[in-house]
């Protein structure tokens, strides 16, 4: 029997929809079932989860955002963040690398209600999104998101070097990608490049979303991946040459992600469920601990010392205020937000993705030198957390660069 741990947002005190409240504890079996077991074996080999897949198509995870009336769970943004909050928990590579795979449905199906687009446009995007769907419904496929280069372009401040060239029925594309999470195991890739017009300057405005077949001739895996953190996520290189996709591997029609990113900004928070779950892991590690209740060590309690009290209680804080803040942003997000709203979850992006670690942190000084031993989560919970300010584009610097600004000055003023 798997001992089932207190949801992370109690349905009833954050009033959760009973959609929310069926997918989180869903989401909290099944992680502390299936993911918990198997997670120190990805972080130790840094091999990527396949089983874990496996067992989350056969579950329909891997269509929790397909919309409804076209075979998926239906989850909107919210509900998705709170159910990716709850795999965190028990695996962060799982966690998320799936929701690398889960924003190729979130944002070509809730997203794109939200934005605008011509009748016909839509009619075309969602039949070919039908493709992508049925794949990932029918066959389990699995989508990744390789959109970083190693410039300015990830963080949003170029156009993505990675081209797409028109030719007869599809696009020629060329270019390579970093960080590539998922690489050499997804079945499609669903890379951000920028469509090549002649001789004319790249402009983010031509950004275009393809998902690119792993197996298409052209398209190779190279790299090492040996890294601090998030071992499992498998994040190695991408090489693109000369490689063909028809126009059908549109995941959104020419323009949208522009607009997406323009207008719908809070799809960029959708890294953070991840380190959410995190933060909690770490907090209740450390409670399990100091009541001598961790399994895989002594049942020595160590909870009666005032040091460890505080501690507790400073990791409390920092989860309730972290909790809070989240719930708030992610209740929210929605199409063009206010410049209050965008504050928000940039702060929120921040609080997360630092706090996970923070708390991890004193975790270990707290539960001391046993804990960090590799035999239990807690090393690996705080690796794990170490990336998460690193994710661009809203990394825990440029959250503050931006906050600063945005603060200070409205639209179009300067001294
Ligand atoms: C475990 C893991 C998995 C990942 N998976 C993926 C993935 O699946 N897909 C994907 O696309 N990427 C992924 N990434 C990459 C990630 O989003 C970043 O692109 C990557 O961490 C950037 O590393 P870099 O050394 O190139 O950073 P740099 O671009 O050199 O940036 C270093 C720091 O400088 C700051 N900075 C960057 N640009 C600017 C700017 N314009 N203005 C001011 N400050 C700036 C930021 O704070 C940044 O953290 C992953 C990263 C990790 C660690």
């Amino acid at each position: 029997m798997t001992r089932m741990d207190a949801p992370i947002f109690d349905p009833a005190a954050f009033r959760l929809t009973a959609e929310e409240a069926a997918l989180t504890a869903k989401a909290r079996e099944f992680g502390a079932r299936v993911l918990a077991p198997r997670a120190a074996r990805w972080d130790r080999e840094a091999s990527f989860p396949t089983d874990n897949y496996r067992d989350m198509h056969r579950e329909g995870l891997l269509g929790i955002c397909i919309p409804a009336d076209e075979g998926g769970l239906g989850a909107g943004f919210r509900a998705y963040c709170l159910t990716a909050a709850e795999l965190g928990r028990y695996c962060g590579a799982t966690a998320l690398t799936w929701n690398m795979h889960v924003c190729s449905t979130l944002w070509t199906g809730a997203l794109t209600e939200d934005l605008e687009m011509e009748a016909d446009t839509r009619a075309v995007h969602r039949r070919r999104r039908r493709i992508h769907y049925d794949r990932i419904l029918r066959d389990g496929a699995v989508y990744s998101q390789p959109f970083s280069e190693g410039g300015a372009a990830a963080a949003g401040a170029a156009a993505f070097g990675t081209t797409a060239r028109r030719v007869d029925g599809g696009f020629l594309v060329n270019g390579k990608k970093i960080f590539a999470s998922l690489a050499g195991h997804a079945e499609y890739y669903g890379i951000l490049c920028t469509e090549q017009h002649d001789e004319q300057k790249l402009s983010r405005r031509d950004t275009l979303y393809l998902g690119v077949p792993a197996t298409a001739p052209g398209v190779t895996v190279e790299g090492e991946w040996d890294p601090l953190g998030m071992r499992g996520t498998v994040s190695r290189n991408l090489l693109f040459k000369d490689v063909f996709v028809p126009e059908d591997a549109a995941l959104m029609p020419a323009g949208l992600y522009f607009q997406a990113a323009s207008r719908w900004p809070h799809m960029f928070l959708t890294l953070s469920p991840t380190y959410m779950g995190l933060a909690q892991a770490a907090y209740d590690f450390c409670v399990r601990y100091l009541r001598g209740e961790q399994p895989g060590t002594p049942p020595v309690k160590r909870r009666m010392y005032p040091t460890k009290q505080i501690a507790v209680a400073q990791m409390r804080v920092m989860l309730e205020a972290t909790k809070a803040l989240w719930f708030q942003v992610i209740t929210e997000a929605g199409p063009d937000p206010t410049k209050e709203q965008m504050l928000r979850a940039l702060a929120a992006q921040h609080t997360v993705m630092e706090n996970a670690n923070a708390i991890a942190t004193l975790a270990i000084r707290t539960c001391g030198g046993q804990s960090m031993l590799k035999s239990l989560p807690l090393e690996r919970i705080y690796r794990d957390s170490r990336c998460g300010a690193l994710m661009l584009p809203w990394t825990a610097e440029l959250c503050l660069d931006r906050i600063g600004r945005e603060a200070l000055y409205e639209k179009g003023e300067t001294d």
